[in-house]
Order: structure tokens, then C-alpha cells, then sequence
């Protein structure tokens, strides 16, 4: 009698009652296709957006022990339709601060890079250039390491303050850890970017808008813009080209449901308006198996698969 109570009450008690008090915003069953690019995916069981350092410390202090995974503007990633399971932590506006010390830059990690690279090219800082025209934030580019124009997150990261999974708070020198690769960063995967020290030089604000405006260019000469897309799907493997491979498999503008292979960017998968994460998967996983088939090379994804498939 004493176990069907105790099991009555525990699939009673869903997982948003068991966290401790918060001041940030809580929601429970959040709807996340509106807050990836992609434009897909399930819900959230719990989405929090903690206040402040002190509110995410005490989150990650007190949590009942469910998984926990980490939202940044979600144009790296790939929800899947059964929604992610446990506690999705965004990082939002407590978490928006960027302060300059001469060519030294404090930035909060629900900064997005845009905001900061037009933000030194005000300040006449030059060496961000290359994040304006990649989306996201400054937490979601350090754990991917983006880069472009040949530049990445690496070469401009003088200090990292992270909060671990246990709700402890450490800072990272990148200089002293082995911490990045290739689109990747060791960290440990709960630990959430909270902050970053970023070092540039002196510009002229004209010139940094200059370049900025070019690479803005190249960007629409040679990528699809304004559609629901998380950019490029798979890495480059060493001394190749992902595009290229997948152009070559044949799958210029293939569709498989609501997804499609970009026209414009083969690397770049698109949802067409009602896709849903399987259709995206799926064609993913066709084309890394032809391109294994064709060539015996094995595409990686870029792109981070979260959640659970819808039953
Ligand atoms: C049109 C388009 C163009 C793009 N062009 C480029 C490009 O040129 N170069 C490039 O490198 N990328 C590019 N991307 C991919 C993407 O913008 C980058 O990977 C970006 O850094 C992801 O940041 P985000 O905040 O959106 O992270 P998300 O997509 O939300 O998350 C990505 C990963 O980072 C983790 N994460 C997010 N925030 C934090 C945090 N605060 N602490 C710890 N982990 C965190 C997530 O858990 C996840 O594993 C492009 C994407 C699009 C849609």
C-alpha cells in the first residue's frame, strides 16, 4: 500500500515543483521551435532563465538531479520533436552586460555577437569583425568555437567564467587549459558560460564597419538568408569540404518532407515552413550515409541533436 502512495505522489509531483525558489523566469511545457532557428522541435519539461550569476548558483546548488541542458540563441542546434526532457537553462537578460577597459572586453555570455561586434566597432576596438555576421551568443560561440573569415572564438578569449554542473563558480584561463578544437570545446558539458574576457586592439570605428559591412556581403553572395536554418550541418573534414561533398553526392536542392538542402549552400539545411526535426535528421543522416556510400568519408554533424523523437 505504502509503494503505490509513494508512486501516486511522485507522478504527481512534476519536476517545476521540485526546484528550489528562483527569481528569473521559470516556465513549465515551454513551446522551444520560436527559439531556434531551425524553427522546430518539442517542449521543454522545465525552461528557466535564471536572474543573475547568484540565481543560476542556486539552481544548479539545489537541483533535483534531472538532466540539464543549455540554450543559447539556438542557431547551432537541432531540437527533436519529443521536446528536451528535465531543465533547459537560457541564459537572457541578467546576462546582457559588455563593458570595455581600452581594448579589453567584459561580455556576458546572453550577449549576442552581433550586439558585441558592433559594440567594439563603436568603441574603435578592432578583432571582432569576424563574429558580426555569425548568429548566437557569446556562451553558445565559446562552446562551439565559431569562427569565420578565418579567424575563431579561440584567438580573441583571454579568460572564461564559468558556473559548473554543481552550481560552483571557476574561472577558465584558455592559455593554462586545453580547451578548444575544431567547432568544439573539452568543458565539461554542463558547465554554462557565464562570461568571457575578450582581448582586440585599437581600430578605427570606419574601418571596422568597413570590413563588417564586406563580410556581410560575402555572406549573402554565398549563403542562403532570411530562412529557417542552424547554418552549416556538418564540419569540414580535414582538407575537405562539406559542401562540396554532399554538392557532388547529388543533393543540390533535395527535399525529404519540409526539409530541404539549400540551393544556395549545400552544408546548410532549411526548413521550408512546416518541417519537423525528424524530416531534418532524416536528411541529415541521408546524406552522411550516401557520402560514406560515394566517397568513404564520414560527415560529422556540426549542428547539436537535442531532445528525444516524438513517440
Ligand atoms: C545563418 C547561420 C550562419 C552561421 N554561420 C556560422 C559561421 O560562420 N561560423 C560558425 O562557427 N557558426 C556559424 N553558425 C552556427 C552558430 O551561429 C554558432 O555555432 C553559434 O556560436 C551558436 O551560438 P548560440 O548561442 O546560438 O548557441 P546554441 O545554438 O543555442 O547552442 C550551441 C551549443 O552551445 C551550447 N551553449 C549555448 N550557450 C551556452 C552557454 N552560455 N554556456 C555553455 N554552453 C552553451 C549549447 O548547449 C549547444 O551545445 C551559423 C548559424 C546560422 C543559423
Amino acid at each position: 500500500m505504502k509503494t503505490i502512495l509513494k508512486k501516486f505522489f511522485k507522478s504527481k509531483t512534476s519536476l517545476v515543483d521540485t526546484l528550489p525558489p528562483l527569481r528569473g523566469k521559470v516556465i513549465a511545457n515551454c513551446p522551444l521551435n520560436k527559439k531556434t532557428w531551425f524553427g522546430v522541435g518539442g517542449c521543454a519539461e522545465v525552461y528557466v532563465e535564471p536572474a543573475d550569476i547568484d540565481d543560476l548558483c542556486r539552481l544548479l546548488q539545489f537541483m533535483p538531479s534531472v538532466p540539464l541542458t543549455i540554450l543559447g540563441g539556438g542557431s547551432n542546434v537541432l531540437i527533436r520533436d519529443g521536446g528536451i526532457p528535465g531543465i533547459t537553462i537560457h541564459l537572457g537578460k541578467g546576462f546582457h552586460t559588455i563593458k570595455f577597459d581600452g581594448t579589453t572586453i567584459v561580455c556576458d555570455g546572453g550577449v549576442s555577437l552581433m550586439e558585441l561586434a558592433r559594440a567594439a566597432a563603436k568603441q574603435g576596438v578592432s578583432g571582432f569583425e569576424f563574429l558580426s555576421g555569425i548568429p548566437g551568443t557569446i556562451g553558445g560561440a565559446v562552446r562551439m568555437n565559431a569562427g569565420a573569415h578565418g579567424k575563431c572564438l579561440q584567438d580573441v578569449l583571454t579568460s572564461l567564467m564559468v558556473i559548473t554542473g554543481e552550481g560552483e563558480i571557476r574561472e577558465i584561463d584558455p592559455n593554462e587549459t586545453e580547451m578548444f578544437g575544431y567547432r568544439k570545446c573539452y568543458l565539461p558539458s554542463d558547465w554554462i558560460f557565464v562570461r568571457a574576457v575578450l582581448k582586440g586592439v585599437e581600430g578605427k570605428s570606419a574601418n571596422i564597419l568597413a570590413t563588417m559591412e564586406m563580410y556581410k556581403q560575402q555572406r549573402h553572395n554565398n549563403q542562403p538568408v532570411g530562412v529557417k536554418t542552424a547554418g552549416s550541418t556538418f564540419k569540414n573534414p580535414q582538407g575537405l569540404q562539406a559542401w562540396s561533398l554532399i554538392d557532388k553526392a547529388g543533393f543540390r536542392g533535395y527535399r525529404k518532407g519540409g526539409a530541404m538542402v539549400s540551393d544556395k549552400h549545400t552544408n546548410f539545411l532549411v526548413n521550408l515552413g512546416d518541417a519537423t526535426a525528424k524530416d531534418i535528421e532524416s536528411l541529415g543522416e541521408e546524406i552522411r550515409q550516401k557520402v560514406w556510400d560515394d566517397f568513404g568519408v564520414e560527415l560529422e554533424w556540426e549542428v547539436k541533436k537535442m531532445g528525444i523523437e516524438k513517440e
